[in-house]
């Protein structure tokens, strides 16, 4: 792929709504208590699995989210890494079947401004560094 388009859908929400997990990083963690007034420890009591190299957000019984709501995502400004840079995931953007595949569910890819792919990798850098485990050889 030399470009890509992408711009995301007023009021879609599809994305949050995929089976899967929500990582955060140390500062996602800390970013998502400041919005909700709590303090990091207390957000991660109430909202956060940690494994010995990864956070995730715990998952609610009826749905993928806690955070995700009628109109939409309830932490949007502190939302975690993932979902803000989504879909802007290394693994996405490295594979042209992964990227037709997410088109499939993402409204957002296919339309909108034309992105070059070097842009495109940049933003998803932002993933390597927010989850290293998740990229290690
Ligand atoms: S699925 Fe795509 S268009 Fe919809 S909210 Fe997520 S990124 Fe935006
Ligand atoms: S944190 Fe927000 S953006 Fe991320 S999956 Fe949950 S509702 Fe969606």
């Amino acid at each position: 792929m030399e470009s890509v388009r992408f711009a995301c859908q007023s009021g879609c929400t599809k994305c949050c709504d995929v089976q899967g997990y929500v990582y955060l990083s140390e500062d996602d963690l800390r970013r998502a208590a400041r919005h909700l007034r709590l303090t990091a420890a207390e957000f991660e009591r109430r909202f956060v699995y940690r494994t010995r190299h990864l956070l995730r957000l715990r998952k609610p019984k009826a749905k993928q989210c806690h955070f995700l709501l009628e109109n939409g995502c309830s932490i949007h400004p502190a939302k975690p890494t993932q979902c803000r840079l989504f879909p802007f995931w290394p693994e996405l953007l490295e594979s042209a079947v992964a990227w037709v595949s997410t088109a499939q569910r993402c409204p957002g890819i296919g339309v909108g401004p034309l992105i070059q792919i070097g842009t495109a990798h940049e933003t998803a850098s932002e993933m390597k560094r927010a989850y290293p485990s998740m990229y290690e050889d």
